[in-house]
Formats: structure tokens, sequence, C-alpha cells
């Protein structure tokens, strides 16, 4: 079994597709010196042999010590020069470098070979003493530090003590002399450390180093990397030994990195850093402040050109943005490495659509180079990355809804809604959970912040609705609502003291930061459009309707609108129950409630009727000519009913009903377990005259905008169905309602009657369910609660270690459990075309607007996607990823 490949001299054993054995680093590495690219040479250790390692306790097979030894004797022929060589040294590095890019989480070293015969040696044939001393005592330092744990503390002394004595300040004012002092004193720190002397053997230091880099595969700082950014399944870091090239050998040389393009922007403008006269490390350590690449265009214009030259090659040659580094020795020009760039989402978008247009890729690739998180990116404000990296975190919690907000907190959704409008204040709203009762704050806030609560809790549902940052489970948070006081790590905040919230992240900060919003106005429109006719264009053979389309969940005219101009084609999802707690509904809803009887209750709906239906006319205006998705009442009618003694008066003032009457009604609207109590199609069943009133607002609705001229599509929604007969009952009754008002009317419009599969007996058994139903539209949420048996409220109590455990993969609110969850959408799909081969068929939980559950949906043969508004260009973008 090979595990070590050469590269060098025009020629590699390796090629750019082997990233998983040899590293993006090698693998790239070996990549460019089959291009003609300017490479030192070496050879690369594969991420097998680090895994090996591991599995053998530490220890290497006598092969692979065989394997390296033969590519060193191969590496020497070629260079001319022997490790530890008295005369002409060679001097190399020993370089980390995984599958996937994790910049400068693991070891590398530099200067490899140097001991007391070689630096005589490269003194000699570079003409430069002081150069090959500050060679030695940088390796020594970086081996002491990186491959024996000596503290960098004691180096930094050496070297001050040293400069103290001749009375500089910089590096670069010790001479040779000074240096040899310094080696001195480097080797004493070792030797204090280890206990031995430092190693003059360069195999023995060889070793050393590979095995170190192959330690900090596993060091803190590296697996918190990979946790942070969901890397899984890498075996190992791979080890790149290389001979060295110096940035340091006089004014003609030097050293930096360099974007292809703006990372940021996505600008086509060559961005870098250098520094002359500078080894690779010294520019990101900050020890000397390095100049910006076009000033090299001024001061050495030949080697700017080889550069430039260089950087379209790389371009056409890996067709992206690249993200390199270089090295130049006395005029001369190398690549150290060369990978895609990272870039913000505004520079995807932008670099992608440019590639398009100088024919580097085509649209489709252009699609799949913009990942759905970084296209909703450029939706959102976020903070200044500049001002973010120096602001600490002071608590963390799920990141419910995308962008960062800044403002004033505080802690009831009447102040916020009192501050906003009456102070002209900005201000984040704090609270243990949200309720419907907060809407009001909610809508005034920058942002949503919740110590309690899951991905699906109603501040996380809400403030994506409204496309609000929002975080939520944030446990660090303790929140005194009575004392207005918020409690992280033992430090006191008030109402009033001015937050920073990142809701991509989950990140909460103290204070101020700057926030910026990213502009991308018609390469955004064009990208979408590209997305659209992937998605569009798509072959679905045994589909009536091809098209897979995104609709949105969307309770308002006004979201309605926002929707649409994000591309919706419809709405999935529009509850209704969010407009009983508008200040014109909520007392009449009371009443509704609380009503003594049918004829009292009747009372209340007639009232409610008309409300309700402008409403509707408003959303059947905004989505002319395409489907309205109306789901009738749905939550239990405990969530509706005043809880506080004044409001309780207020009611029994305006009912009529005595106050211990009324008590005794809400005492007996509790449920032990609302969430699978009485809500839902079974409040249609008990209280008929509910969703009579509610088909009725809908269909007259309809009638009276078709009567404008314009196209309605309404589909009536039934919830929480898990036997047919359910159904059946209330469609039969819902036919009457909609009969009469044609009837009154004059005319009639299209419309549907359907229903939510979120029971799971509804998903097994759809064949019978759809004997009525004419569309199924799943509802994730609920399904995922009765599937996995979790509350949905209270996950927060158990849910993140379960993913952090990784018991779960990931959080099924927020994610589709296609394993589990996944199988009664399938089957529900199966049964339910089997008995209604046109059956439409979609989804309206939280999912519908996640990339790897819109996936799903579109494996699955759903008909469309359902989502939050502002989440739409994200779910067309994520289908089209699933077409390509
Ligand atoms: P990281 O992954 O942290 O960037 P690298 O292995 O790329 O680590 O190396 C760190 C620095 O050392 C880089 O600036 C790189 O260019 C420089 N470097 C690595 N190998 C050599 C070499 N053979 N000659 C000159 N500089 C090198
Ligand atoms: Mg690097
Ligand atoms: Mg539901």
């Amino acid at each position: 079994e090979k595990n070590v490949y050469f590269f060098g001299g025009g020629k590699a054993e390796g090629t750019a597709d082997m990233r998983e054995l040899l590293g993006g680093k090698g693998a790239n590495l070996a990549d460019m010196s089959s291009a003609g690219v300017p490479v030192p040479a070496g050879f690369t250790i594969s991420t097998r042999a680090c895994a090996a390692y591991y599995e053998n306790n530490k220890q290497h097979p006598e092969s692979l010590q065989k394997e390296v030894a033969e590519h060193l004797a191969r590496l020497e022929k070629l260079m001319g020069k022997k490790l530890g060589d008295a005369n002409d040294p060679l001097l190399v590095s020993v370089r980390s470098g995984a599958a996937a890019s994790m910049p400068g989480m693991m070891d590398t070293v530099l200067n490899l070979g140097m001991n007391d015969k070689a630096v005589e040696g490269l003194a000699k044939v570079s003409g430069n003493d002081r150069f090959a001393w500050d060679a030695y005592r940088r390796f020594l330092q970086m081996f002491g530090d990186v491959v024996k744990g000596c503290d960098h503390e004691k180096f930094e002394e050496a070297l001050n003590s040293v400069k103290a004595e001749k009375g500089v300040e910089e590096d670069l004012d010790l001479d040779t002399e000074d240096l040899k002092k310094v080696v001195e004193k480097y080797k004493a720190v070792y030797r204090d450390h280890v206990g031995t002397d430092f190693p003059q053997d360069p195999v023995e230091q060889l070793w050393g180093s590979i095995n170190a880099v192959f330690g900090s595969w596993h060091n803190p700082r590296a697996e918190k990397y990979r946790r942070l950014n969901n890397i899984k399944g890498l075996i190992g870091t791979a080890v790149n030994v290389q001979s060295m090239v110096y940035g340091n050998l006089g004014d003609t040389s030097g050293t930096g990195v360099c974007f292809t393009r703006d990372a940021s922007t996505g600008e086509n403008y060559f961005y870098g850093e250098y520094l002359m006269n500078a080894q690779g490390e010294d520019v990101v350590a900050g020890i000397r402040t390095p100049q910006p690449l076009q000033s090299l265009a001024d001061a050495n214009p030949e080697m700017y050109k080889q550069l430039d030259d260089i950087r379209s090659k790389l371009e056409k040659h890996y067709r992206d943005m690249q993200d390199l580094e270089f090295t130049i020795q006395q005029g001369t020009l190398y690549i150290l490495q060369t990978r895609n760039g990272k870039r913000t989402g505004l520079a995807a978008i932008k670099i992608a659509v440019d590639m398009v247009a100088e024919g580097l890729i085509t649209k489709e690739e252009a699609v799949t180079r913009v990942t759905p998180e970084q296209l909703d990116q450029v939706f959102h404000p976020m903070i200044d990355p500049a001002a973010r990296k120096s602001a600490p975190v002071i608590a963390k919690g799920l990141n419910a809804s995308p962008g960062a907000a800044a403002g004033e907190i505080v802690f009831t959704a009447d102040e916020a809604e009192d501050w906003v409008k009456n102070k002209g204040k900005k201000v984040l709203l704090v609270r243990r959970e949200t309720s419907p009762e907060d809407i009001g704050g909610m809508h005034v806030a920058e942002g949503i912040l919740t110590s309690t609560g899951g991905m699906t809790s109603h501040a996380a549902v809400v403030a994506r609705g409204m496309g609000k940052p929002s975080i939520v489970g944030c446990k660090a948070l303790q929140i005194d609502h009575a004392k207005k006081t918020l409690t992280v790590e033992g430090k006191v905040y008030k109402e009033g003291d001015f937050f920073t919230m990142d809701g991509t992240a989950g990140e909460v900060f103290e204070g101020t930061l700057p926030l910026i919003k990213p502009e991308l106005k018609g390469e955004l429109d064009e990208f979408l459009a590209w997305a659209d006719e992937i998605r569009t264009t798509a072959n679905r053979p045994g589909l009536t309707d091809q098209v897979f389309r995104i609709r949105t969940n969307a309770d308002t005219p006004g979201d309605a609108t926002v929707a649409r101009n994000y591309g919706a084609q419809g709405i999935g999802l529009c509850r209704t129950e969010h407009m009983f707690f508008e200040e014109d509904k909520i007392a009449t809803f009371r009443e509704m409630i609380v009503a003594k009887d049918v004829e009292a209750r009747k009372a209340a709906l007639a009232k409610l009727m008309p409300l309700q239906k402008k409403d509707f006319v408003g959303i059947f205006e905004a989505m002319a000519g395409l489907p309205v998705t109306i789901r009738l009442l749905d939550p239990p009618l405990h969530e509706f009913v005043p809880h506080e003694a004044a409001q309780i008066e207020q009611l029994a003032k305006s009912t009529g009903v005595s106050v211990d009457e009324l008590k005794r009604k809400i005492e007996s609207l509790h449920e032990l377990n609302p969430m699978l109590g009485h809500r839902g199609c079974r409040l249609g069943i008990t209280y008929p005259e509910v969703y009579d009133m509610q088909v009725e607002a809908i269909m007259s609705a309809a009638v009276e905008v078709a009567k404008k001229g314009m196209e309605v599509e309404p589909e009536i929604m039934i919830p929480l169905v898990g036997a047919v007969k359910e159904l059946s009952i209330l469609k039969a009754n819902a036919e009457k309602v909609v009969a009469r008002v044609f009837e009154e009317a004059g005319t009639t419009t299209a419309y549907k009657i359907g229903t939510m599969i979120e029971i799971p007996r509804a998903a097994l058994t759809a064949d019978e369910v759809a004997q009525e139903a004419e569309f199924f539209s799943f509802g994730t949420n609920d399904l995922t609660q009765m599937t996995f048996g979790y509350s949905r409220d209270d996950v927060g109590t158990f849910l993140p270690q379960y993913v952090e455990d990784e018991i779960l993969e990931h959080d099924p609110f927020a994610v589709l459990d296609q394993t589990g969850v996944g199988q009664l959408v399938e089957i529900g799909v199966e049964r339910g075309r089997k008995a209604r081969p046109d059956l439409k068929v979609g989804i309206c939980g939280e999912h519908g607007g996640e990339p790897s559950s819109v996936e799903f949906c579109y494996r699955t043969g759903l008909n469309y996607v359902s989502c939050s508004p502002y989440r739409v260009p994200i779910a067309r973008l994520a289908a089209a990823h699933a077409v390509l």
C-alpha cells in the first residue's frame, strides 16, 4: 500500500482528485507541479498513514519509514542537496493539510534540517551568514514549540535578553553574532524543557515533526474547528515535506498571501498582502505590518507581473477564486499553496455570476457554487467582520432566525412598543419565551432573544416569519422579568443596556457593534433566475404536475407581498389564528370561546366573520393568480383566553358572564397536554360553527375578489386529521357552507378541500385520507413532535445535549429527520397518490425552508415546499441544488 507521493520537477505522483488521501494542500501541490506552476519539490504522506498512526498507538509501520526514506533520497537527488549537509544543506518544511481546509488550525514546521553543520553550509552557499543563523534560530524555536511543547514565552525572553543587551528593539537589528547568541540561548531553553539536547540528526528532527503534525489533528483547536464547521468523516491530516524556499534572502525576496478576487465583495481585483525579506509565518504573525499587493506592482513590476500571470493561470486551471501563498526567492517566484478561497455570500454570488460571463463556468456550476447559507447572508445585515473579531461572545443560543441586530434590551413586549413608538429607540426584546400576546413587541423589536425554547418555539417561528434576527434557548441568560435584569455569568445587565446579536451564528455580544448590509441587486436576480430555470425545467417522471414550486407561509397581505417579491408561487400555509390576536378581534374571539351557549357563540362568530373575510380579501388580492392554502383554526382555545385578573374582569363586563363563571370556564379549558389535546379538527368537530364561520369568510372573500376580475385559488385546509372520518364530516360541513356562499353570490370559484398530514396515523392511512382530501400538506412540525414524542416547546431541556452527544445528528425541528419522520412522508405520498393519482402534495412545516429538507421533498415527489417569506430565495436555490 502506497502512502507517500512525490511532487516536483514538473511532475507528480498525486492528482487534484486525491484530496481525501493527500489532503487539499497535498493534492493541489501535486496538481500544480503537473501543471507547470513553480512549486518547490517535496512529497506528501497520506491521511491513511495518519489514521494508522492513531490506530497503532502512535507508531509507524516499518514500511512507512522505508517509503519516507526513499522519497527523501529522491528529493535530495532532485534538489542536488542533502539534509544536514555541511556544504549545501537541503532544508524542508513539514506541513499539515487535511481534505477539508482548516486554515491555521494544525501545525507546520519550517527550516527543518538545520543543525550546527548545516548552518555553516547554508551561510556558505547563500553568502549570507546572518540569514543562515536566523534560519537556525527560527527552526530551534519552531521545533521546540511545535514538536516538544516548549513554552513560547521562554524563547521570547531569550530573544529579548539579547536585544536588550545590545540595546535594540527590532529583530532586524540583530547581526550574525547576536543571532549566534540567540541560538545558544534557545538550545538552553530546549534543554531545560525537554531534558535532552536539541537533536542534531535531521532524520530524528523529521520524524519528530511528522508526528507533531499528525498529533495536531487532534489538538483541541482543530477539533473545535471541525465541530463548529461541521467537518465530519475525515480520517486525519496528510503531511507535506517540501523543500524550503527563502523569502528572507534579502531585498529581492519576500513572501505573501493573496486572493485572486476580493473575498469580501467578489470584485475581480487581485487582493493580497506581502512582506519583503520575510518568511511565511511573518505575514500572519503580525510582527511586521504587511504591504498591500498593489504596492508590489509599483515597487517591482516585473515580479508583480509574474505573480499576476500565475493568478490567471490558477484561476483558469481551478475555475474558481483561489487563495494562494507565494514566496519570492531572489527574484524567482514560487507558489506554496492554493485552494478555493473562502468568501462571503456577497462575493460567492458575484464571483459565480462573473465567472459565467467570463466563460469560465456554466450556469449550473455557478448555481452549485453558492451555498444556501451564503445566499441567506445577502438578505440580512451582518456584524462588520472587522469589529466582530475583537468582540467577545457573552452568550450562545440556537440560531433561530438569521441576521444581526443591535439595540437596547427590554423585557416586555409592551415596553418594546413603548420605547420604539414613543421614545424612538431601537430595542432587542429579551424574554424567557414569547407568546402570541407578544406579537406587537416582537414586530417593533430589531431582534428577539429568548432563554428557553427550540427551533420551532413561538419566538423562532414568528421571528423567521418576520425576517428578524432571533436567538432562542440561550440558556446562559438568567432573566428576571420583575426586576428587569438580565444576568450572564454573574454580570448583571439592566433594561436599556446595549446589546448586539447575531441570529445567523446564535451569538450575543455586549454593546453596539457596527452592522453592514450587503448590496447586490443585478447579480442576485440573474443568479436566482438561473436557479429557477434549473428547478422549473427539471424532468420529474411519474408526476402529473412536473414543476416543483416554492410557496410561502404567510398570514397577512403584507407577508404575502414580501414573499411574492421574493419569488413565492402561492401560499402553502395561512394560519388563521394569528388574525384572532389582532386588536379588533381578540375580544370578540374571547366572547366566542366563553359563550354561554351555541346562540351566544354564533352571535360572536357573526361579528368575526366580516373581519376575517377582510383579511382573506387582502391575501387573495396579494396572491392573485396563485393558490392560497388557508388552515382552519388549529391551536387549543386555552391559548386565547385571558389569565390575568384585570383582563378577566374586562371580559366579564363585555360578555355579561360573571367573573367566577369565567374563571371556571378558563379553568375547564386547561389541559395537561394541550398539544395532544382539544385542537385542530377536534375543535371543528365539537364546535362546528367555528369552522363554518371560517369557511364562509374564506369563500365569500374568494368570490368577492373573483368578481373584481382577479383569479383566486382557495385551498381550505383542515388540520390535525388522524382518522378519515374526521375529514369526511368536516368536508361535508364545509361544502354545505360553500354551496350557500356560492348561491348567495350568484357565482362560483374553483376551490379545494384538503388536509394536513401531521399525525402519524394520517400518514399511515393516507390512502383512506386521500379519498376525501384533494391535497395533502405535511405539517412536519407536529409530525416530528409526534413521531419522536418530543414536545417541541420543551425540547430545550435535553435536545441541545442530544445534538452535542451526537445521539441525534441534528435538531429534528430544524432539519427534517429523513430516516424516521421522512418515512412517514414517503408513505403518505405513496399511499395518498395510490388513491388519488393527481393528489397535490406539499410541506408547510418549518422544514420547507431548510436546504437538506427541500432536497428531500424534491426527491420524494412533493409538488411544492412552503416556507417563511424570507426563506423563499433559499428554497429556490436549495431546490435547484436538488435537481443538479
Ligand atoms: P497553514 O496551513 O497554517 O497555512 P502552511 O503549511 O501553509 O500552514 O505554512 C505556514 C507558512 O509557511 C505559510 O506562509 C507557507 O507559505 C510557509 N511555508 C510552508 N512551507 C514552506 C516552504 N517549503 N518554503 C517556504 N515557506 C514555506
Ligand atoms: Mg497555508
Ligand atoms: Mg400542526
